[in-house]
């Protein structure tokens, strides 16, 4: 394919949120130009792949309005429905509460997503690495070449290390940023529960995160960790601790013990929300690019697309000389901001807590299912605040 030399819109990243905004661009009445680096999209998954259903993303983002595919896809994207989850402390005591929702197939699914954006008009391409961004000036190099293309308005969905924040001095400066350092493995042979998602504590085998087991469908199971660098032992990689709760976790071990491992994934996961702008002139950040992440359980999936279709929505208005781009920035601060804040309050609330298994049981002893489903979603129940607040106080 060959591009054109200008665009309405140039959208880099064709993940949830760089498809989902330039869907909303081109509806919206925008020539739009989608670019990504990977020659199969989706693929490497660097995801677990759980989508709350949209009455359960509905309730944890009041203000949120849904794009049409986060309540839509095909069922040949879902590896397994889930009912239920599960969270285990340190010392193996288990409390579940209800949840609905599915497992994905990230490969299917991005790759549908990208679909119904070629369906709108979007011109799409694969395996094209964008190089430089100045201005609104794009450079290209893959698969059809190098190009250099201009646009009106360029969105960065370029996952969580953006080349066009950087570009566009919209990223965190260096050491300001949090991150989980995520590893996974795809497993066959697992003795799992096919509905539920299991969350592990503890810091022999998660210092400063957590663990998961995830079905993806009849004995498949996603097992993996993402931990806190700067509170994991000094020499011991993310590798050695996802090995060893594979092998040595108490419940987790002996459900692992025959699996077989079919597939590793790395990745990173921001976790202290967005920076203070997500939008200049003429570009904007969305999705991980811009920290559009729960901090509370690492889902960045539904905040992705809403803001991608806050930002395709914002785009096209911009270009046809509606409103300033800048605008952006405050309309999915409206729908997502708050969420997103508190997710990252108890992220810290907890952060004082997660470093001693005592004080991590004791709480997780104190709040309810209940309470702990609420927690997930990102907001803190008022008594939950209280109790701790005194646990983390006691400890200092
Ligand atoms: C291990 C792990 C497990 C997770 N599990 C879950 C989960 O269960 N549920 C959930 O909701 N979230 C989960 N997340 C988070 C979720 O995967 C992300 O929040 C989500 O993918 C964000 O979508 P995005 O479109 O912003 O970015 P991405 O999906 O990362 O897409 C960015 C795209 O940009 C492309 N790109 C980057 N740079 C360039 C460039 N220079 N030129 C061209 N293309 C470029 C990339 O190839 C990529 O396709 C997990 C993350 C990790 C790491």
């Amino acid at each position: 394919m060959i591009p054109k030399d200008y665009y309405d819109v140039i959208v880099v990243g064709a993940g949830p949120a760089g498809s989902t905004a330039a869907l909303y661009a081109a509806e919206h009445g925008s020539s739009v130009l989608l670019l990504d680096k990977k020659k199969e999209l989706g693929s490497p998954i660097q995801c677990a792949g759980f989508l709350p259903d949209a009455s359960e993303i509905q309730a944890l983002l009041p203000d949120a309005k849904l794009p049409n595919y986060l309540k839509n896809y095909p069922c040949s994207c879902v590896l397994q429905r889930i009912k239920t989850q599960r969270i285990i402390s340190p010392n193996c005591s288990v409390k579940e509460f209800a949840v609905r929702g599915a497992v994905l197939d990230r490969r299917r699914y991005d790759q549908f997503l990208a679909e119904q954006a070629a369906k709108e008009g979007v011109e799409l391409m694969i395996k094209t690495c964008v190089t430089k961004v100045e201005g609104t000036t794009v450079e290209t190099k893959g698969i059809y070449g190098k190009h250099v293309i201009i646009a009106k308005a360029i969105i960065g969905a370029d996952g969580p290390n953006s080349l066009v924040a950087k570009s566009k001095g919209l990223s965190f400066k260096p050491g300001e940023r949090e991150t989980y350092v995520a590893l996974e493995y795809q497993v066959r042979n697992v003795d799992i529960d096919p509905d539920s998602l299991e969350m592990y504590f503890g810091n022999n085998f998660v210092p400063g995160g957590y663990a998961w087991i995830f079905p993806e469908g009849e004995d498949r199971a996603n097992v993996g960790l993402g931990i806190r660098i700067r509170m994991a032992e000094k020499g011991v990689s993310v590798k050695e601790y996802l090995n060893r709760f594979i092998q040595d976790h108490p419940i987790a071990g002996q459900k692992l013990k025959n699996g077989v491992f079919l597939n590793v994934i790395a990745g990173i996961i921001p976790v202290n929300g967005a920076p203070k702008r997500t939008a200049t002139e003429d570009s904007l950040i969305v999705g991980d690019a811009a920290g559009h992440i729960i901090a509370t359980n690492g889902g960045g999936i539904p905040p992705a697309m809403i803001a991608g279709k806050v930002a395709g929505e914002t785009a096209a208005e911009f270009v046809a000389g509606g409103c300033r781009l800048e605008e952006y920035d405050h309309r999915w601060r409206i729908q997502i901001g708050n969420a997103i804040e508190t997710s990252v309050h108890i992220r810290r609330l907890m952060d004082g807590l997660i470093k001693s298994d005592t004080l991590m049981n004791a709480a997780l002893k104190l709040i309810s299912p209940d309470q702990m489903k609420i927690m997930q979603c990102g907001k803190l129940p008022d008594l939950v605040k209280i109790g701790l607040q005194a646990i983390n106080r006691r400890q200092k």
